[in-house]
């Protein structure tokens, strides 16, 4: 089958349901409402869904450009009120007609809106993967067709480490097929980096229409950026509503895991808070600790010398009152970028530790609530939900392709890394103008070095309003050491602190941290990564049979993609390697080391050509060597197609 068939065969499409659009019977009112908040793109293809009226397309206006985190498409206000107008009477008929189900397009159709949504830049090679996602065609929802009976499937136990977005999700998969698991996670309920990361002002920066399950939908979200709790409360009642509680060890922690060649078996040792440490057997094992589970405290002078509380936004302390105190940050990057304007207004003084400045992208609705009417929307006009999607993560991942490379010849002495990444640039500290002018602060927060390098900070403003506030400092200098009471910069000056808070990540290149992990004749994992971590695809490691990684290293993909999506691509990818070795009965498949080789070769050697590794640009992505081991250098779209089942080729396969 041609990768294009999907669309064309109508046993590949969805039937419509719920999560495609609620019927309703609301009146005019909540329908103009709705219209009034909705995305006018998103709302112009639920109109074709509503009404199988192609022609809509020409007549009325459409989408000038999909531009990051704008959900109007760069439509003027005459054009934008011009659709509305007509999807009212659209959206009133479909009501009054009982809402039927919606028009699904069939493949050329689906072209079509996919033109003009996209202003002419979904080319062929995308059609597949975005029909998937806006759920016109199952490629992504069924999985990969199951060579092995259910008989075979539950007599192979698999043990997964981690129970954030990605050991859920591992969790979801496998009890749908009808794998028996266990996850053992250290913390003490569902959330990973989402139950430890609970500094104030901790908020995806991935819209939440993307940063989802594509199966889990919700609408519930109240801003278009959530935060924190609220992803939590999303995790959590994913959890609940699949019933994987019951599977889950929390609490307890994987110190090690073996390969026994004998058995053809993982032993796994863990360690419950309260318990003595037991071992279990598994046929696999799935790694979802992800690359931010390691936080890292600086080694600066005296660190332990400061007699306050001082800890990581990764551990934040409840019990310590920030109220009226003197407050250290030391780090500006993503955590305290978000923490620092969410503490100022109880503290009595913050100053801001910071040693590189970090690019803002602009989002002028990053803190906003969605309001009702877009709520309504996503939960009741068909298909609506699917494209806001759409409009979410188009312009941010393969499309902004252009904006990362690095051209050669193009000189800016390490502004910028080619043209169209020179753009950005400028774009971005006219963003930064219109907040201030003081040009001393600008000279603080302006990197000299080019934007996308790494993962930019979403602003809608409050990062420089906040560091104008009197009672906060940003501080450049460095630091020279921690005293008892405070903090003393190279330039002398000793700045009194009462708390510390250390903004300053996570080690992405060493992401099993203590757990040790041995495959074939003992080999450690974490002997054979050191300061280079690798895996096919990110996700199978040569040596370490029926062993698996998500989130692993590779997969990162810095300006854009979710993560959650990135993790749905690996699952479905592992389920189909486990099906390989169940149907074939086999004991193990292990990646060939030269398969493995090949393509970390060739992802390193993309990502050379990219900001990431310029030169200039200074980041936690980078090892000793100046590569950037954690990093995807490839297209999304890509990754999808890879990770849609195995190619037994690739593996040996032991009997
Ligand atoms: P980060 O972006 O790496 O920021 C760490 C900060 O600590 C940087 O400003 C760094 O400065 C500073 N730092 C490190 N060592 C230092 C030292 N010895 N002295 C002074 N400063 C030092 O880490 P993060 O903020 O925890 O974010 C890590 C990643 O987590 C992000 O890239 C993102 O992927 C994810 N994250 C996402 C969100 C979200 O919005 N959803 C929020 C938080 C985190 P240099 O830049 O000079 O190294």
């Amino acid at each position: 089958m041609r990768d294009n068939d999907l669309l064309d065969d109508p046993r590949q499409q969805c039937a419509p349901d719920a999560l495609l659009g609620l019927p309703f019977d609301d009146n005019d009112d909540v329908i103009r409402a709705a219209i009034n908040d909705a995305s006018v793109p998103a709302l112009l293809m639920s109109m074709v869904h509503m009404t199988g009226d192609m022609g809509l397309l020409d007549e009325l206006p459409r989408p000038f450009m999909l531009i990051p985190m704008d959900l109007q498409g760069g439509m003027n206000e005459a054009d934008k009120q011009v659709v509305r107008d007509r999807a009212f009477d659209v959206v009133c008929d479909y009501r009054d007609r009982g809402c039927p189900p919606p028009f699904v397009p069939n493949a050329d159709q689906m072209r079509l809106m996919l033109d003009v949504m996209s202003v002419g830049q979904v080319t062929e090679d995308y059609v597949d993967y975005v029909a998937a996602d806006l759920r016109l065609s199952d490629a992504d929802q069924t999985g990969p067709a199951l060579g092995s009976t259910a008989q075979q499937r539950s007599t192979f136990p698999v043990v997964v480490i981690g129970c954030g977005e990605a050991g859920l999700l591992a969790g979801i998969k496998l009890k749908q097929a009808g794998i028996p698991f266990t996850i053992i996670d250290k913390q003490s309920g569902v959330g990973g980096t989402w139950r430890a990361n609970r500094y104030p002002g901790c908020r995806v920066d991935i819209a939440n229409q993307y940063y989802a399950y594509s199966f889990e939908p919700s609408d519930h979200w109240t801003h278009y950026y959530s935060e924190q709790p609220e992803i939590l409360g999303y995790l959590e009642r994913v959890m609940a509503k699949y019933d994987i509680a019951p599977h889950v060890r929390f609490s307890t922690e994987v110190t090690e895991a073996a390969w026994d060649d004998e058995t053809s078996t993982w032993r796994v040792g863990i360690r419950p808070s309260d318990g003595a440490v037991e071992q279990l057997q598994a046929r696999a094992l799935i790694c979802a600790v992800g690359q931010f589970s390691n936080p890292v405290i600086p080694d600066i002078k005296g660190t332990s010398a400061f007699h306050g509380p001082s800890f990581h936004t990764a551990n934040w302390r409840d019990d310590v009152d920030l109220s009226g105190k003197r407050v250290a940050v030391i780090g500006a990057g993503a955590s305290g970028f978000q923490l620092v304007p969410a503490i100022a207004d109880r503290t009595e003084q913050v100053d801001v530790y910071q040693r590189t400045p970090q690019w803002m992208a602009p989002n002028v609705t990053y803190h906003d609530a969605i309001p009702d009417g877009a709520r309504w929307a996503i939960r009741h006009l068909p298909y609506y939900g699917r494209w806001l999607r759409f409009i979410s993560w188009w312009p941010l991942t393969d499309a902004a392709e252009d904006r990362v490379i690095v051209d050669p010849d193009w000189d800016t002495d390490g502004l910028s890394c080619g043209e169209a990444n020179h753009a950005v640039r400028e774009m971005l500290i006219a963003w930064m103008r219109a907040f201030t002018d003081d040009e001393e602060l600008l000279a603080k927060v302006i990197p000299t070095y080019p934007p996308m390098g790494k993962r930019m900070l979403q602003d809608n403003g409050t990062w420089l309003k906040t560091l104008q506030r009197d009672d906060v400092e940003l501080i450049r200098d460095g630091i020279a050491e921690l005293t008892a009471d405070g903090v003393r910069t190279v330039d002398g000056t000793h700045r009194p602190a009462d708390i510390l808070l250390w903004a300053t990540g996570f080690d992405v290149n060493h992401q099993l941290g203590p757990i040790d992990i041995r495959g074939v004749d003992g080999q450690a994992l974490n002997d054979a990564w050191g300061q280079s971590p690798y895996a096919y695809l990110g996700i199978t490691v040569p040596g370490f049979p029926n062993f698996y990684c998500m989130y692993g290293p590779g997969t990162n993909a810095v300006n854009g993609a979710s993560i959650i999506y990135n993790s749905e691509c690996q699952m479905r990818y592992i389920l189909g390697c486990l099906d390989m070795v169940i149907a074939n009965d086999a004991r193990s498949a292990t990646v060939h080391p030269e398969v493995c080789q090949d393509y970390n070769r060739r992802n390193q050697a993309r990502l050379k050509t990219m900001v990431y590794t310029y030169p200039n640009v200074a980041s936690y992505y980078k090892n000793a060597a100046g590569m950037v081991p954690s990093l995807y250098g490839f297209r999304i779209v890509d990754y999808w197609k890879w990770t849609n089942r195995p190619n037994p080729d690739d593996y040996e396969m032991r009997h």
